[in-house]
């Protein structure tokens, strides 16, 4: 059987290259090329914008609750082909089956369910001067650009359309090389759910085609999701323009569990803050610092729940729960962190090895893996891994642990277990991240901002907030009595 090739999505359709340039796509879980994707040359990237304004000045004319009806049938179609979809995000990127068809599809579907909802709700002002008065005027931006990661394609092009759609901009999205389906199918289902052509393009491609939409004069804005390394090349890169941006990167991030937490609840937490979807998640909490006191019996049942419920396996299977990291060159990057961990004096308390499970003998997979005897100096403890690599420290005072938490450039994601209502907020409101937890973690709904502080990220998604990142308020006065002028 020939391998599938797909085209970029421009104008409501599948566009040929005419370079006729082409990158493979493979099953991280298997090791082989499931398709082939054509690169969007310069044909393609001209035919995008061009789209792209004929498609804004369509959609931004049309009433918000116009626009909020057709979004909300894109969501309708988005639930009704969950399964489909998921198996699209798990043959991408090797998640497990059982996270895919009841997280990444449902996530993608209400935040643009929620934007559609918000839509028709924008205000402008308006105020007396004297006489005269001005009002405002919330407006799209134009065209805005997506630029995602591959740990959650789909959801990722949901999570950036949405609210760019619902605001009445275009949007030209560039998914990962890795993953590059999700969003086409994203593409075709606003199509079908009536959104015109050219208000939801879709371009492939690596780096050089991010980079292309960051550098483009007509490209108001960029939401970018991936690195901190690459975030700064992009804001650099908008910043030849002048666009807004929303950056969305990586994290390090901190879990306290205080003496008297539940330690059930603090390792069920721990365990999906560097487990669920194989550790690639960007508000992982990496860094658990567990209070001395509660320190051998939190690593003791986080080992016993670590070698005995993750089973690791052929994604597809409804009873795995963890699956293959998105490369091969990311899994070696992950067992490289494991040697520095070791050779930094790090002890194992599991995992620690490549996985080659009997079903999916081939994938890139990392055993769960567990560091004790950690300190904040460590490789593994300061930089982020992306992968299921999870480092415990101890501490013994509160404000200590509470400098060592904050002691880095990033400031994603936090959280806090404890019983004590008083400290859990004191704690909480002292630690540098944008998305906090207390005897919680991972939990995003749509009404929720997310984003980061310090080198994390720019800006939010998510929460209505997000809305008016992609607005620009326009003032406009009104002369109601004759001009004074002296000339
Ligand atoms: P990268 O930064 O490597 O890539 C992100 C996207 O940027 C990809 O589509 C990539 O293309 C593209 N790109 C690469 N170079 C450039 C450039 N110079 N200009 C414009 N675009 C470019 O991140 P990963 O895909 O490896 O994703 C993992 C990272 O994403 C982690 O750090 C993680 O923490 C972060 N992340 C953050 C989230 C958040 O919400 N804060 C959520 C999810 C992930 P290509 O890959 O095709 O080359």
């Amino acid at each position: 059987m020939s391998t599938p090739v797909y085209q970029n999505f421009i104008h409501g359709q599948f566009l040929a290259n005419q370079s006729g340039n082409t990158f493979d796509v493979k099953n991280p879980a298997t090791d082989t090329v499931i398709y082939k994707v054509e690169i969007a040359d310069e044909s393609i990237q001209q035919a995008a914008i061009k789209s792209a304004q004929q498609g804004f000045a369509q959609w931004s004319a049309m009433t918000p609750v116009a626009r909020s009806r057709i979004l909300l049938k894109a969501v309708a179609l988005l639930r009704e082909r969950n399964d489909e979809l998921a198996l699209v995000e798990v043959l991408d990127t090797g998640k497990p089956m059982q996270e895919a068809n009841c997280v990444d599809i449902e996530t993608g579907a209400d935040v643009i369910e929620y934007f559609a909802g918000l839509a028709p709700t924008q205000l402008g002002q308006q105020q007396m001067v004297g006489d005269d008065f001005y009002y405002t005027r919330k407006e799209p931006l134009g065209i805005c650009a997506g630029i995602g990661a591959w740990n959650y394609p789909l959801q990722i092009a949901c999570w950036k359309s949405g609210p760019a759609l619902a605001a009445g901009n275009a949007f030209i999205f560039k998914p990962s090389e890795e993953t590059p389906l999700g969003a086409i199918k994203l593409a075709e289902i606003f199509i079908e759910a009536g959104v015109p052509a050219g208000v939801f393009n879709v371009v492939q491609g690596a780096g050089e085609v991010g980079q292309w939409l960051t550098a483009h004069p007509q490209i108001d804005k960029v939401s970018f999701t991936g690195e901190v390394g690459t975030g700064k090349k992009v804001v650099a890169s908008a910043a030849s323009t002048l666009k807004d941006v929303t950056m969305e990167l990586g994290g390090k991030s901190p879990l306290i569990v205080f003496e008297d937490a539940n330690v059930e609840q603090a390792v069920s937490a721990a365990m999906l803050g560097n487990f669920y979807t194989q550790g690639e998640i960007c508000t992982n909490c990496t860094r658990i610092y567990v209070h001395k006191t509660l320190y051998q019996s939190f690593i003791d049942e986080l080992k016993a729940r670590t070698e005995k419920n993750i089973i690791a396996g052929d994604p597809q299977d409804l009873n795995v729960n963890f699956g293959a990291l998105i490369s091969k060159k990311h899994q070696e990057l992950v067992l490289s962190y494991i040697d520095s961990g070791l050779s930094q004096g790090a002890t194992l308390l599991t995992g620690g090895t490549a996985l080659s499970p009997a079903s999916a003998p081939n994938g890139y997979f990392v055993a769960p893996t567990v560091f004790v005897d950690c300190h904040d100096d460590m490789s593994i403890v300061k930089e982020e891994i992306f992968g299921p690599v999870m480092s415990v420290l101890v501490f013994e005072d509160e404000d200590d642990v509470i400098k060592r938490a904050n002691a880095t450039h990033l400031g994603l994601a936090a959280g806090v277990f404890t019983q004590d209502i008083k400290r859990a907020h004191r704690v909480i409101h002292q630690l540098q991240a944008g998305i906090c937890w207390i005897n919680a973690y991972g939990n995003s709904p749509a009404e929720m901002p997310v984003g980061g502080y310090k080198q994390s990220g720019i800006g939010r998604e998510n929460g209505v907030e997000t809305l008016d990142h992609y607005t620009q308020t326009k003032s406009i006065y009104v002369g109601m009595s004759d001009i004074e002028s002296p000339f």
